[in-house]
């Protein structure tokens, strides 16, 4: 052994890989912020694998924080939950590759029913009964039972009983982040509609579930018997009303730094000139990773408790950063965004500069970005 390190270099340079950090603590406080305002049960929504965050490290978090159930859009997301030794409730909706009923059975995992078809499906499919929500259209039309399918539904899931076990009963408001109560009447009054006309048809009371994120925070009309918190978890308050934590960090090397003079063009295209003489440092980021392409002036990351302007157009790999007097070596840490505030872009942040979401800046990072949880 000691003959082969003889012949390693002297010095070698140890970069900080590209790392998005979750942070469990915010996870749990945001659950707590829910849970402030509802006294029903929550279901932690870990779909997109938590919303970029990791789904077992999410739903743990929200777990441990008191989440009495999780939401996910397929069965295998659901097993997974399982396998990680999750043993709340899991709802799966969507189920974009159709149910697995054996699975869904196996595994105890809720399944979201939202048309006929797929409900006589499910049924001619489970060999032992499955646990089923039926998902009624509140005013979306995107996805769930419409209203002139409702009687349909309810009498096929009665006559399924013994391959289908009817235990809830979900909508979803298509309204709720403009945070104003009148938005989400027609969709509460909807599903009053669906839960009454379910029990005439013999079928309950089962849990009844409407609002996300927004409702939860902004109008209790919505909370019914549960609501389910996705985007909340991790930070982003599609209403805006609330106070929530950035549940991640997202950090990447000075791979490259250098003194150049005015006039040098930047990048691809040569979209920006340096206006004076000054330091460029390329973080070793770029869009293959999640960084937007397009981005509003003012874009930046934080280097040393300051934040720099991102210059010329972000490339595959690699951003570049506008420094000024200072050169900051090769190895100095990058954070692109943060709950830290002050020089630390907000995910909000970079959903501004890119004219988007902040969902769609989380769940966008690449997989080369290692994952690592504080
Ligand atoms: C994604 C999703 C949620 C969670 O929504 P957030 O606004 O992220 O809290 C809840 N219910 C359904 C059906 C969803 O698809």
């Amino acid at each position: 052994m000691t003959t082969l390190l003889a012949t390693e270099p002297v010095t070698v340079s140890r970069l900080h890989a590209p790392t998005l950090c979750t942070l469990p603590d915010a996870v749990a406080e945001n659950l707590r912020r829910v849970r402030a305002v509802t006294a029903v049960p929550i279901m932690a929504v870990v779909k997109a694998d938590g919303y970029g965050h990791g789904a077992v490290t999410v739903a743990r978090a929200a777990v441990a924080a008191g989440a009495d159930w999780l939401g996910v859009t397929d069965v295998a997301e659901a097993v997974a939950l399982r396998d990680a030794g999750l043993e709340v409730p899991i709802l799966s909706w969507l189920n974009p590759s159709g149910v697995d009923a054996e699975a869904a059975a196996a595994h105890r995992i809720d399944i979201a029913i939202g048309s006929v078809e797929e409900l006589c499906q499910l049924i001619a499919d489970a060999a032992d009964p499955v646990r089923v929500h039926l998902h009624l259209d509140t005013g979306m039309a995107r996805g769930g039972c419409p209203l002139d399918d409702w009687s349909e539904l309810f009498r096929l899931a009665r006559s399924g009983r013994g391959r289908v076990e009817v235990v809830g009963l979900m909508g979803h408001l298509p309204r709720a982040d403009e945070a104003d109560p009148t938005a989400n009447a027609a969709a509460v009054l909807r599903m009053r509609q669906g839960r009454d006309a379910m029990l005439r048809a013999g079928l309950g009371p089962v849990l009844v579930h409407l609002a996300a994120t927004s409702g939860a925070l902004t109008d209790p009309a919505t909370h019914f018997g549960m609501v389910r918190i996705g985007a909340g978890l991790v930070g982003i308050d599609p209403s805006e009303t609330t106070a929530l934590f950035g549940a991640s960090r997202w950090t990447a090397p000075v791979v490259h730094s250098a003194l150049v003079p005015a006039g040098t063009a930047v990048g691809y295209g040569g979209t920006h000139l340096t206006a004076r003489e000054t330091h460029l440092a390329v973080v070793g980021v770029g869009y293959a990773d999640g960084v937007p392409r397009e981005l509003a002036p003012g874009a930046g990351v934080a280097i040393g408790g300051v934040r720099h302007p991102i210059v010329g157009r972000v490339s595959m790999d690699q951003i570049v950063v506008d420094t000024g007097a200072a050169l900051l070596p090769r190895g100095a840490v990058a954070t692109v965004f943060g709950p830290d505030g002050g020089a630390v872009p907000s995910v909000q942040e970079w959903a501004r500069w890119a004219g988007t979401i902040p969902h769609t800046v989380v769940t966008g990072i690449g997989a080369r970005v290692r994952r690592s949880i504080a």
